[in-house]
């Protein structure tokens, strides 16, 4: 069902504390940790606890966890001190994506090229 944990899943097993992170917020909803192969100074990934495979199925099955994933990037930005930083959502294998747990990047504390690769 839409929303439960996944056995094979990553993000789920991190949700869960089987796999360790390391935390730096956590809602009723949502967790907050550091990427274990940072592409920057700061890179937190925010993820919902409930698995979705994206956050496009995120947005169109709750879009009231998308917002609190969305407020979370902004808490940790906030927390990390970080005047101007990215948001990423990768969607899909060609754009990057590898864990099919819905899960936003913040990354910053350096320049950011635009476009992105
Ligand atoms: P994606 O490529 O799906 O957009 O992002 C997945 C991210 O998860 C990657 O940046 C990758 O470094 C990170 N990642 C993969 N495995 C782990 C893990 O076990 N722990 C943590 N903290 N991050 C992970
Ligand atoms: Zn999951």
């Amino acid at each position: 069902m839409a929303g439960e944990p996944q056995d094979d899943c990553l993000f789920c097993k991190i949700v869960s504390g089987t796999i360790p992170a390391t935390i730096v917020r956590e809602t009723g909803t949502t967790v907050a940790f550091r990427d274990i192969n940072p592409q920057a100074p700061t890179h937190v990934l925010v993820i919902p606890k409930a698995h979705y495979q994206d956050a496009a199925a995120l947005a169109a099955a709750a879009p009231e966890l998308a917002a609190d994933v969305l407020r979370e990037t902004r808490e940790v930005a906030q927390e990390e001190k970080l005047e101007s930083y990215r948001t990423v959502f990768n969607t899909g294998a060609g754009a990057g994506q590898t864990v099919w747990h819905a899960h936003a990047h913040v990354l910053g504390g350096r320049g950011l090229h635009w476009p992105p690769g």
